[in-house]
Parts: structure tokens; C-alpha cells; sequence
């Protein structure tokens, strides 16, 4: 009780700076409606004026790279989730908009998730919140040009998804199908028969049934992605800093609470430190901060004391890093055509074309008991000899016969609580919002959770896609949202 009013002050506090100023002008041009016409254009032009003027200065100090003391929105994390919140922060708020500033420790992004992934779109998933999302990826995709230029491409393969179920897991995908269709997505059902005609590659020993994408499914690049959404956030005004958030600086404020005389102090944070490439510490005091850290958020969550504070702050949040290997394979053989779709086999095995020459990437998600060790990114070869190899070579005849040629591996922003992600304010501290832990389909979502975040912030809610069952409250009231297609 005492939490929820206390993050309702918080949020009416951090969200009151933001827009005091909005708020005010347009109340001024209100009241000048009724003076002169004369008068009143005279004023709107004057204010377009200073706007100009703050838009500019704006864009002086980015030229300059100078280090800001004070920023309207604090983003940590410059992957695509950190990315996309500040693209969409500026893209709704217009010129007159907030001002905010990513904070990403390493630009070279080289152990970031993102640049990781394997870049997979697709609206087979069995929560509506997850479809919604990844239909608003697929039509964000679509319209890129229009937002970024004629020259904007992220390499979308249109091939679709093509999920296998055996006779265990065949309710499940039509129950997915129906609840995908109902949404707007487009895919099929095929049964072994049809299966078979279509690809004749694939032996469907153990397949029941296969739902198969017709369209707004594939793969495209995310290094792509996150450079044309960097660039979009750049040219609206976004700063992007290099330095490392090492710490939240707190403040104590008094606060009454009828019936509650024991708690009467609430600590809250509205700065962090950064780190400097070259050692050296700087401060930034923000209103609102969004956590886009990744894999990484327990760790920087636990800065905020989150996870070792008490009452709600006892609870951690559930992100961690689980690293995933993805394998490249030559095949010679009657191989899936040009035109094949990435396929997950009942096994959760996944494969799909990488380009013309006969290349293919695959993998798999260890079990429980065969996780990886997390501290660095070497690539378990052995592990496509006896996981994955012998079950490609059983669905695909032609796979007897390949050549393992080279593999990388990446984190996975892994939510072990429900294995999706969370997108929203957290419950102790109002001005802390978190979009983290997509456990392997966030690619897809960031555009959808960019918006998400930024409707949270501009409008107080969310207006497109209602997000607020994906939101931290779940973990503390323990209502997992599990997503059964995960891969
Ligand atoms: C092998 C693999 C395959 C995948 N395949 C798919 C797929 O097919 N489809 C799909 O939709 N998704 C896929 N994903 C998942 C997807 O890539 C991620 O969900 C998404 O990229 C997460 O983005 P992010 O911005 O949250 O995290 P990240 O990209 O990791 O970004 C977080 C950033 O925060 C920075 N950071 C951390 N701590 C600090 C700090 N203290 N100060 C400043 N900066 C900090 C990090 O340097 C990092 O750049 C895959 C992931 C992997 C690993």
C-alpha cells in the first residue's frame, strides 16, 4: 500500500518536470486567442523562434560532445531496446520534445545481444501481447523507408517461419495458429501430407502437423536495424554518451502516510554516475531513467538496490545472461531450397539458409543441465556433433552430409522468471522504467517496445499495444505470463 502510493508520487513528481513547460505554453497560447489575431501570430512566431533557438543550441553541444549534467530521460543501454526508447521519445515528442540521452559502455556493441542475434521475425507466439508485438516489428520493417530514407535496409528474407509439432505439441500449435490468425497474422496449417509436397527435403517421421508463415515473417539484420534507429535518434536530437553508469546516487525525502507512522522516509533516485572511457567519474541528474541494459540488468539493477533492499526492493530482477550458440553449416547434398523457411523442429533445433552457396546457420538452447558457463563467448563445436547435428540429419536427409565451418555465440537476455520480457515502471521507484529480458525474440519487439516505452512516458499509459501484463508487477504479485514458443 504504502509502495503504490509512494510510486504514485514519484511518478506524478518525475512526470510533472517533463511537462510543466508544455503544459504552460499552451495554456499561454490559449489565453492569447481571445487578444488580437495580429498579437497572437506575433507570439506563435516568437515561440517557434525559441524553439528554434533551443533546437540548435541542442545540436551545438552534440557537435561538441559535450558531457550533459542533466538530461529530461536517462536511457541505459544503447543495444536496440535503449535505442528504439529514444528514437521513439523524440519521434513522438516533436521539436518542443523531451530531451534524452543513452548511456552505452561499449559503441562497439561487441558482446551486446543485439548484434548477436540472429535477427528472426516471425508472429508465432502464444501470448497476444508477443504477436501484437512482433506484427508492429513486421509493419515498422515494411515502412523503413519512409521513417529513414530511400537508402534504409536491414536485408529482410521474407521466407517465413515453419514450426513442427509432434503428436504432443499439435493442440498447442493450432490453438496458436487460431489466436495468431485471429490478430492479424498470416500462416497456415499443413498436416504430414502437405508437408511433404511442399518440402520434400524434410522427412516428417514424428510430425504431426507444421504452421507455416505466408507472410510478415523472416529474418533481417540487426546490426542494420540498430544503425538506422541510432541514426533516427541522432537526427531528432537524442545525445548518445560512451561511459559506463556505475552507480545511482539517492536522496531521501519525507513522506506522510495516513495509518502508517513507522515509514516515513522514501529514498529515490534521480542520478548516476558515469564512468569515462579515459577513468574519469562524471554525474547526470535525470527525471525519468529507463533500464535497457540486456543481460545485464540484474547486476545494474542491484546498484538500485533492487534485489538486496527490503520489502518489494528484496525482489530481484529475473534477467541474467545465458549464452546461446549459433552454428554454420555447409550442405552439398538435395538441400532446402532458396526459398525455404526458417525451421524450428519439434526438438526446439532451428535452421535456416544463410545466403545462395549451400550455407546454413542453426541452433539450439541447451537443457537445464547442460547451460554454458557465462563468462565468455567461446563456441562449444562439440556441442553441434551431439546436440544438434544428429537431429538436423534426421529432418533433413540431405544434413547427414554437411560441414560444421564456423559458429559464434551470444547472451541471452534471459527472464528466468517467465522467459519474456518486462516493460514498464517499477514499483518502488515511479521514474524507473525497465524494458529488458526478451529471452531470445526481443529483436522483433524493439520497435513495438520503443513505442511502448515512450507512450508510457509522453502519454501516461499505454495507447497502442496494452503492454501492461508484460509490466515489473507481475514478477511481485508472482503472475508469470509464460510464452510456450519459445526457442
Ligand atoms: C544467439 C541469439 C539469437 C537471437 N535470435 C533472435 C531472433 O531470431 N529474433 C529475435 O527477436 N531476437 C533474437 N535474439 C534476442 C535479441 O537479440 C535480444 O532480445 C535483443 O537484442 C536485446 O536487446 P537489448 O537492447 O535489450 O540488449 P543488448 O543488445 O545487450 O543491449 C544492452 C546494452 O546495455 C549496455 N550496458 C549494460 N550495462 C551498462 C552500463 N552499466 N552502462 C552503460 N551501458 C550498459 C551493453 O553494453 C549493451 O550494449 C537473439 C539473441 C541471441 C544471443
Amino acid at each position: 500500500m504504502l509502495s503504490k502510493q509512494i510510486s504514485r508520487l514519484a511518478i506524478r513528481s518525475s512526470h510533472n518536470y517533463i511537462f510543466n513547460r508544455t503544459i504552460c505554453s499552451s495554456s499561454i497560447l490559449r489565453r492569447k486567442k481571445r487578444i488580437n489575431p495580429i498579437i497572437r501570430t506575433w507570439e506563435i512566431l516568437k515561440q517557434d523562434v525559441q524553439n528554434m533557438g533551443s533546437s540548435f543550441e541542442e545540436s551545438e553541444m552534440r557537435a561538441h560532445n559535450s558531457f550533459p549534467s542533466h538530461t529530461d530521460i536517462l536511457v541505459i543501454g544503447g543495444g536496440i531496446m535503449g535505442t528504439s526508447t529514444a528514437y521513439w521519445l523524440r519521434e513522438k515528442s516533436g521539436l518542443r520534445g523531451v530531451n534524452v540521452t543513452v548511456v552505452e559502455k561499449d559503441p562497439s556493441f561487441s558482446k551486446s545481444t543485439t548484434c548477436l542475434s540472429v535477427g528472426g521475425l516471425r508472429q508465432q507466439f502464444s501470448l497476444p501481447e508477443n504477436i501484437q508485438m512482433s506484427l508492429f516489428g513486421a509493419e515498422f520493417l515494411r515502412t523503413l523507408k519512409d521513417r529513414f530514407g530511400e537508402d534504409a535496409d536491414v536485408c529482410f528474407t521474407p521466407n517465413g517461419y515453419l514450426t513442427l509439432a509432434g503428436e504432443d505439441g499439435a493442440h498447442q500449435l493450432l490453438d496458436n495458429h487460431k489466436l495468431q490468425k485471429s490478430l492479424g497474422a498470416n500462416n497456415i496449417i499443413l498436416n504430414k501430407k502437405q508437408l511433404e509436397e511442399r518440402f520434400p527435403w524434410m522427412n516428417t517421421d514424428g510430425i504431426e502437423l507444421g504452421c507455416l508463415g505466408m507472410e510478415k515473417e523472416g529474418w533481417f539484420d540487426p546490426w542494420s536495424l540498430l544503425n538506422l534507429m541510432k541514426r533516427g535518434a541522432t537526427d531528432l536530437g537524442t545525445r548518445f554518451v560512451h561511459g559506463e553508469v556505475t552507480n545511482f546516487l539517492f536522496t531521501e525525502t519525507n513522506v506522510s502516510v495516513s495509518g502508517d507512522e513507522e515509514n516515513t522516509q522514501y529514498t529515490g533516485s534521480n542520478e548516476v554516475v558515469v564512468k569515462l572511457p579515459n577513468g574519469e567519474e562524471k554525474t547526470i541528474t535525470f527525471s525519468i531513467c529507463v533500464i535497457a541494459t540486456g543481460s545485464e540488468t540484474n547486476e545494474i539493477a542491484k546498484l538500485a538496490k533492487i534485489g538486496t533492499g527490503k520489502g518489494i526492493l528484496s525482489v530481484p530482477v529475473p534477467v541474467e545472461r545465458r549464452k546461446r550458440y549459433v552454428y554454420r553449416f555447409l550442405c552439398q547434398g538435395e538441400q532446402p531450397g532458396i526459398n525455404s523457411p526458417m525451421t524450428i523442429d519439434k526438438t526446439g533445433t532451428y535452421f535456416r539458409r544463410e545466403c545462395l552457396g549451400g550455407s546454413f546457420i542453426c541452433g539450439l538452447s541447451p537443457l537445464p543441465e547442460e547451460e554454458p558457463a557465462t563468462d565468455n563467448l567461446d563456441v562449444d563445436y562439440n556441442y553441434f556433433d551431439s546436440s544438434i547435428w544428429p537431429i538436423l540429419a534426421e529432418r533433413v536427409p540431405a544434413f547427414n552430409c554437411v560441414k560444421c565451418q564456423s559458429g559464434w555465440s551470444g547472451y541471452y537476455d534471459y527472464n528466468y522468471y517467465d522467459q519474456n520480457g518486462i516493460i514498464g515502471i517499477h514499483p518502488y521507484y515511479g521514474n524507473f522504467i525497465f524494458a529488458t529480458g526478451f529471452s531470445g525474440h526481443g529483436i522483433q519487439q524493439a520497435p513495438a517496445v520503443g513505442r511502448a516505452v515512450a507512450e508510457l512516458i509522453l502519454d501516461g499509459g499505454f495507447k497502442t499495444i496494452d503492454l501492461t501484463r508484460l509490466s515489473f508487477d507481475r514478477i511481485i504479485v508472482n503472475k508469470p505470463m509464460y510464452e510456450v514458443a519459445i526457442v
